[in-house]
């Protein structure tokens, strides 16, 4: 489980609200609520939250413009809730700043497992590890070498720079758009598919099944996302 965390609820739907403050209290969580974007904004900026979850359709604000207004002076993680079949609206808030997302109707777990990873993430990117491990796989990005199993894994400098992207936000989402500006280039930000042909390389070579991949996930019409196996996921509980 993370430390508690302040995390700040963005919704107009007062029952999504209270199931979020209860979910959110029961893993030891404070919650801060606001009704519309205006009052979020204003408790993000004078309550200081470690967290902010974001309803997209509010009465008062578009949850873009939500987004923007946050990302003018502050890095907090924004986990956006959208709508099934929203993938515009999804894409729109990843590229206007928010972290990740999760689609209504969401299960708790589910819910939980995405704060888990913001606020981890929060608390470790200062560090900025020369190693990073998920599970079985371990990045090094100093030397530039992966190795799955304890066994080296070769692979190209793009494939190595895509790997490492998803590595350093292992567990997040990571938008199409993102990986192809970081990693290609801003002239090459929809040329999704050299993506394609780098995450079918990567899961070869990772020993990952295309058809059922449990290390890079994808998230279709929006991005990708390596799985972190092993330390909870498929634990033995606890
Ligand atoms: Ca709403």
């Amino acid at each position: 489980m993370s430390a508690p965390a302040r995390i700040l609820i963005v919704e107009d739907e007062a029952p999504i609200r209270r199931f979020l403050t209860i979910a959110l209290g029961s893993a030891g969580h404070e919650t801060l609520e606001a009704d519309g974007g205006r009052k979020g904004l204003e408790l993000a900026a004078t309550r200081a939250p470690d967290l902010v979850i974001l309803d997209l359709g509010l009465p008062d604000m578009d949850g873009r413009a939500v987004i923007a207004a946050i990302r003018e002076w502050s890095r907090v993680p924004v986990l956006v809730l959208s709508v099934r079949d929203g993938e515009g609206d999804k894409i729109a808030a990843l590229d206007a700043g928010a972290d990740d997302y999760v689609t209504k109707p969401f299960a708790t777990g589910e819910l939980l497992a995405r704060v888990r990873v913001l606020l981890r993430k929060q608390a470790t990117s200062a560090e900025d590890a020369p190693e990073i491990a998920a599970g079985s796989l371990k990045v090094n990005l100093a030397a530039r070498t992966v190795s799955r199993d304890g066994r080296d894994v070769k692979l190209t400098r793009k494939e190595f720079d895509v790997l490492a992207l998803l590595a350093r936000h292992a567990g997040r989402l990571v938008s199409h758009k993102q990986m192809l500006t970081d990693v290609w280039g801003p002239a090459h930000a929809t040329d999704t598919h050299y993506l394609r042909i780098a995450i079918g390389h990567l899961r070869d070579k990772l020993g990952d099944d295309a058809a059922d991949p449990r290390l890079i996930i994808t998230e279709p019409g929006v991005g990708y996302r390596l799985q972190i196996i092993a330390d909870r996921v498929s634990g033995a509980g606890g």
